[in-house]
């Protein structure tokens, strides 16, 4: 999968500043940031949406939520809230086919649209 571009990053052959790392999950910048906090948390684990956990994998999302609350209460959102944003498939507005959980805050995040 080293066509992958967040496998290169968490493989660190993309060189990418990690704002969190452990064994099973790293965080950096959204090249794009959409709001003054804008963190992308993702699985070293090569994992294509959310639509594809379950069995073995079931854990992933505790541990993304897990880091992206630790990285929100380190950067300060924690107080005023945040916004946990996982995009599934392309009418999800996926991008990166690589399972990730952005977290959004310093800012009021708008309703989302019906
Ligand atoms: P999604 O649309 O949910 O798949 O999100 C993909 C996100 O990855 C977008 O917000 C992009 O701005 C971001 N992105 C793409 N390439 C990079 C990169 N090299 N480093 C950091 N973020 C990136
Ligand atoms: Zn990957």
């Amino acid at each position: 999968m080293s066509e992958c571009l967040f496998c290169r990053i968490t493989n660190g052959s993309l060189p990418t500043e990690f704002v969190y790392e452990d064994d099973h999950v790293v965080a950096f910048r959204d090249i794009n940031p959409a709001a003054p906090v804008h963190i992308l948390v993702v699985p070293r684990a090569h994992i294509e949406t959310v639509a594809d956990l379950g069995g073995d994998t079931t854990g992933v999302m505790s541990r993304l939520t897990a880091a992206a609350n630790r990285i929100a209460r380190e950067s300060g959102v924690d107080a005023d809230g945040y916004r946990l944003i996982v995009n599934c498939g392309r009418d999800g507005g996926q991008t990166v086919f690589h399972l990730h959980m952005h977290l959004l805050g310093g800012r009021k995040m708008p309703e989302l649209a019906a």
